[in-house]
């Protein structure tokens, strides 16, 4: 018989959370662990993730906190392998940590761009292929990519390497999803559009006035809303989804 309720049940599941230490990755962490998971929190500041971590475990939860760089894949390599000592098991990856530029293709240095790249594009390529390792070996996993809005339309109040890198993810979303269809494990991205986050803090008055004004809802997102779809995702229910990209923006799509 079908199931009439669903709801997420992540009890005993074990989740990474790139870039948890604040904005969209810790509000992903703290869904995660309301929701039964074990997460482990990993950071490039490790003073973030342990503070995400503390609260945590303040509300009964299990998790870990770690530094890591996503850009580094010898810190990819410890960040999993301390997940599978202490949890034994990953069940879920959420390739959250970002960064971003602005200013125009004249304003952009060499030493950004590569940098962004690293850490936007090929963090979530190495992130994926260290711990896809232990998913095919168990035969299950998911892999939630956080790409963005500018990666659809080619950003304006973001630098063109941001909105090139999220591109990036949106196609390398479906190339894993493709290497990984049929191995139980489901590759996916979430776009959202400006959410409330130490990131979009840097736009200023007016440069929130703009943005709001072509948002057809007229608000800034939560990072909650974007933790709820990333959890819809990861979900069990979620297993026949793969290579998608779920527009989290406040209807701005319709209108562009
Ligand atoms: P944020 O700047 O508030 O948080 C990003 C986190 O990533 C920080 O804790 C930071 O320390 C961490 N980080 C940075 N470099 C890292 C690295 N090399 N290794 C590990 N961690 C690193 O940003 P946010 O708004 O919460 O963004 C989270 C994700 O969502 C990013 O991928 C971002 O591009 C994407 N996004 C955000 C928005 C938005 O409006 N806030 C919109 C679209 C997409």
């Amino acid at each position: 018989m079908p199931k009439k309720n669903i709801h997420f049940n992540y009890q005993d599941k074990v989740a990474i959370v790139t870039g948890a230490g604040q904005g969209i990755g810790r509000a992903v962490a703290i869904a995660f662990a309301a929701a039964g998971a074990r997460v482990v929190v990993t950071d490039i500041n490790l003073e973030n993730a342990d503070s995400v971590l503390k609260e945590i475990i303040s509300e009964k939860a299990d998790g870990l906190a770690l530094q890591v760089d996503v850009s580094d894949s010898k810190s990819i390599e410890n960040m999993v392998s301390m997940t599978v000592k202490t949890f034994n098991r990953i069940d879920i990856l959420v390739n959250n940590a970002g960064i971003a530029h602005r200013g125009d293709i004249f304003t952009l240095t060499e030493e950004g761009w590569d940098r962004l790249m690293a850490v936007n594009v090929k963090g979530v390529w190495l992130c994926s292929r260290e711990v896809l390792k232990v998913m095919i070996k168990n035969g299950s996993g998911r892999i939630i990519n956080i790409g963005s809005i500018s990666g659809w339309l080619g950003g304006h109040e973001v630098g063109a390497d941001y909105a090139v890198s999220k591109a990036g993810v949106a196609v390398l979303t479906k190339r894993l999803a493709n290497e990984m269809a049929g191995r139980g494990t489901t590759v996916n991205s979430v776009a959202p559009h400006a959410i409330e986050t130490p990131m979009t803090e840097g736009h200023g008055k007016d440069g929130r006035e703009r943005i709001v004004s072509k948002i057809p809802v007229k608000r800034f997102g939560r990072p909650e809303e974007v933790a709820a779809s990333v959890l819809f995702l990861a979900s069990e229910e979620a297993g026949y989804i793969t290579g998608q990209t779920l527009h989290v923006n406040g209807g701005t799509l319709m209108v562009y």
